[in-house]
């Protein structure tokens, strides 16, 4: 053994190895010899989704990054399924990853910095106790020790986890009629797929992917990883725009976090819905991509001709790009306008059909000289 290794935390270590092997032996073999039913494997395919949207709607983007507001009913049922999902209480889930993007990557100060490697980032770091000094030291979520339902959780969390975790899977058993098929399935299968469903986004979402949007921290964007992470795979966005409630910010990107918190907005459950704007966005991008051309193009002999013509054309990439949103800004206000005041309806017609045909033509340009930047830039990555 290593000279100064932190010590051990067993209930972690017996937790996930039982869990583990359960699910790698036992559930198969009962799968084998007396089968699943449809009520069980839809019990734990619907635990599941609980499990892992509590944690992503809830511990992540409710708690830990405030993107959002929400109703006292919908912070309960998210508590109640994130002790469910057994990763522990709110405040500490939210402490921990507060420090994870404040300290992304410094092996020192980041809980489950992917500079550790896959392992250590994926399930390492809750195996010992390397950060023991600061488990109970919430400092970083004074704002979270007012909300009632967080503290509430925090307090009453062992038994809880405990209630949830035996209670709901052997309370759909008995209704059931059958307790192991269910405990098996979504009792410790669910469990175990929960644990890393989420995990993964620690380890892979940092190693496998796009860096999309900066390359000042590791996190990747990776809509394969989004599939079984409930929208969380675009991290390199989430890395980037933090405070928003989005992680995919297409409507096509597989994101049922975000598709779950507008669908609440419209039921008044949730409210103050934060996006970064478009601009915002798009401008990252084209930066980003600038600037690993620029490095690749830099290492070439005679680099400065091609270095100037690609600089021109960024020029007028981000010329384009700013005339085009600057014109779209004024067009959704007139829109606004048209909808809340009392406006002469015909005079404000005229003035919407003359800003949509400069917006198109804006966004042709834009999207030309976009395409031959790509182009450009697309002959040195
Ligand atoms: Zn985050
Ligand atoms: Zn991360």
């Amino acid at each position: 053994m290593k000279k100064n290794q932190s010590p051990i935390i067993w209930t972690n270590v017996i937790v996930f190895a039982v869990t583990g092997l359960i699910s790698l032996l036992l559930v198969p073999y009962y799968a084998l010899t007396h089968g699943f039913d449809a009520v069980e494997i839809t019990a734990t395919i619907l635990c599941l989704g609980y499990c892992g949207m509590s944690i992503t709607v809830g511990y992540h983007r409710l708690w830990s990054h405030k993107t959002y507001q929400a109703h006292p009913i919908v912070k309960f049922v998210l508590a109640i399924g994130g002790a469910f999902a057994l990763q522990n209480s709110i405040l500490h889930w939210s402490s921990d990853h507060r420090n994870h993007h404040r300290h992304v990557d410094n092996n020192d100060h980041d809980p489950y910095s992917a500079k550790k490697g896959f392992w250590f980032s994926h399930i390492g770091w809750m195996l010992r106790e390397h950060q023991g000094s600061k488990y109970k030291n919430y400092d970083n979520c004074k704002d979270l020790q007012k909300d009632k339902i967080v503290m509430w959780q925090h307090k009453n969390y062992l038994w809880l986890t405990l209630l949830c975790n035996f209670g709901i899977p052997a309370l759909l058993g008995w209704l059931n009629g059958n307790m192991i098929g269910m405990l098996l399935s979504a009792g410790v299968l669910r469990l175990v797929l929960s644990h890393h469903f989420t995990f993964f986004i620690n380890s892979l979402a940092h190693i496998w992917g796009k860096q999309t949007y900066s390359d000042a921290h590791t996190a990747r964007d990776n809509p394969i990883l989004a599939l079984v992470t409930y929208g969380e795979g675009y991290h390199n966005f989430h890395h980037t725009f933090e405070y928003d409630y989005r992680n995919g910010t297409k409507w096509y990107d597989f994101d049922p976090s975000k598709w779950f918190i507008k669908t609440a907005s419209y039921l008044k459950l949730t409210w103050g819905l934060r996006e970064a704007p478009e601009e915002r966005i798009e401008a990252a991008k084209l930066k980003h991509r600038m600037e690993k051309t620029r490095n690749k193009i830099l290492k070439m002999p005679n680099h400065d001709e091609v270095l100037n013509k690609l600089e021109a054309e960024y020029d007028v990439l981000l010329r384009r790009m700013n005339a085009f949103y600057k014109i779209k800004k004024r067009y959704v206000a007139i829109k606004r306008k048209k909808w809340t005041e009392n406006v002469e309806q015909s005079d404000v017609y005229h003035q919407i059909k003359e800003l949509q045909m400069e917006l198109n033509d804006l966004k042709q340009r834009f999207k030309v000289q976009k395409r031959t930047f790509n182009g450009l830039s697309l002959q040195y990555n």
